[in-house]
């Protein structure tokens, strides 16, 4: 994908501020960092969405990321970090090219944990939720 910003930043054709590159991942800084050490991990390869990635490469992006994650909390002297995916455009991703974020948190740093992305209105069946999700696991 020539137009992708994380592809240009993977074949190196743009500047990033990298901290780690393995086995078709590369880790840089987000330049609109959420606290200091705020770090992308990315796969070589475009993928738009994480559901579009085949699971084991991104089982070996995940993996990448985790360890990543243990050295950026080391590096900044963290007390925590959040890893997430902003999954679709509903998630609030901005660049369709997979990407885990990996936020290093600190005492008193204003942010939230992953339940405060979304609230959910009003009872739901938690039970019938459940239920849908497995059908997809074993559908008929
Ligand atoms: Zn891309």
């Amino acid at each position: 994908m020539s137009g992708c910003l994380f592809c240009q930043i993977a074949r190196g054709d743009r500047h990033a501020h990298t901290v780690f590159e393995k086995e078709g991942t590369v880790a840089f800084l987000d330049i609109f960092p959420c606290t200091p050490g705020h770090t992308l991990v990315i796969p070589r390869q475009h993928y738009p969405t994480l559901d579009e990635m085949p699971a084991e490469e991104a089982g070996r992006l995940f993996h990448v990321a985790a360890v990543v994650a243990g050295k950026v909390q080391a590096a900044m002297g963290a007390a925590g970090f959040n890893l997430g995916v902003n999954n679709g455009k509903a998630a609030g991703q901005e660049v369709f090219h997979v990407h885990i974020h990996i936020i290093p948190r600190y005492p008193n740093d204003g942010g939230g944990s992953m339940k405060s992305v979304a609230r959910m209105s009003g009872e739901k069946d938690i039970e019938q939720i459940a239920s849908k999700i497995r059908q997809t696991f074993s559908p008929s």
